[in-house]
């Protein structure tokens, strides 16, 4: 799998506030990542660190393997870390034709990328009378115009209205689709849920979960069991193998494993020792009641 960006052990203090702490990752072609922290947590910094505007205190990061130099590899980098802004007496075109005159493109990406956000029919109207939306979707379709190896987006819905951030997750999706790579910031759950198909907890500057955003929900498989005798139950189970949590509730018990618990298994072990269920059931917990578990433990 080809590394697009890969950081070590990186550090960044504001004074006191230790915003990025030992955060290591790696960001591979083709997907897409979504780096989820409460507000605060170092998204952004992380972010400004590796596009060189914020001076990182220790650590390393390496673009593409590390061959190019940086203002050279981040050429092949799209990003939007701040509120869009363009010439407001200007036309969308003719600010997205500027920027292809600045940064050496040809003018005809300019109508492509702004059917891929679909503002191409908006194309004459002047900056100033976009919605906020539409100026986001503006300053994606800027972004791409180069036609950039990753896509980097920090919270790219805030402040929008519903509408507004469905085009904008419809449109990431379809960015990602045609196979570019996105990292994008975001404080929303759903969002990275939606979006995304890797995600990065982040807290006080520290990665509490890296991995796909499936293996996050899979994480916390909890099962739901049933017997006539619950303190039999129990007691069958103390040595099952993996087991993290047991407990009584409701008039079920509840256990989750360490890793993935086989039913069949389960079912099977608990006959063995002359217990039978009456009742056995998986319950998946979502991805908000994993987020917020793992944000509240550590
Ligand atoms: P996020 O994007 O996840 O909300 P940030 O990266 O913006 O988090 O901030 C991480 C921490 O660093 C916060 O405690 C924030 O107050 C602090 N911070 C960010 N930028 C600065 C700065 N320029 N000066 C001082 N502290 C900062
Ligand atoms: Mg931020």
């Amino acid at each position: 799998m080809e590394t697009i960006l890969s950081i070590r052990n990186l550090h960044k203090r504001y004074g006191r506030v230790h915003a990025v702490n030992d955060l290591s990752l790696e960001i591979h072609k083709g997907n897409v990542y979504g780096i989820l922290g409460p507000n605060g947590s170092g998204k952004s910094t992380t972010l400004g660190i590796v596009l060189n505007v914020v001076n990182r205190t220790s650590g390393e990061y390496s673009w593409f393997g590390g061959n190019l130099p940086t203002h050279e590899a981040l050429k092949k980098v799209g990003a939007i870390i701040e509120r869009p802004n363009f010439y407001p007496y200007m036309s969308a075109q003719q600010n997205l034709e500027l920027v292809c005159k600045i940064k050496g493109i040809g003018y005809h990406k300019v109508q492509e990328k702004l059917e891929l956000v679909g503002l191409w029919d908006r194309k004459d109207h002047k900056f100033r009378t976009y919605s906020l939306g539409m100026k986001q979707r503006l300053a994606i379709a800027s972004a791409l115009l180069n036609d950039p190896e990753i896509l980097i987006l920090d919270e790219p819905t805030n402040g929008l209205d519903p509408q507004g951030i469905h085009q904008i997750r419809d449109i990431i999706k379809l960015i990602a689709a045609q196979g570019t790579t996105i990292l994008l910031a975001s404080h929303l759950l759903d969002e990275v849920e939606k979006v995304c198909s890797h995600v990065l907890v982040l807290q006080y500057g520290k990665m509490l979960y890296s991995g796909t955003v499936a293996g996050m929900a899979q994480q916390t498989t909890a099962w739901e069991l049933g017997a006539s005798d619950l303190d039999a139950l129990q007691t069958s189970l103390k040595d099952y193998p993996d087991l993290s949590s047991m407990k009584i509730e409701n008039g079920r018990l509840w256990i989750q494993g360490s890793s993935p618990i086989d039913g069949a298994a389960l079912n099977r072990y608990l006959a063995e020792r002359s217990i039978y269920l009456d009742h056995l059931s998986e319950r998946k917990n979502s991805l908000e009641q994993e987020f917020l578990k793992i944000t509240a433990s550590k």
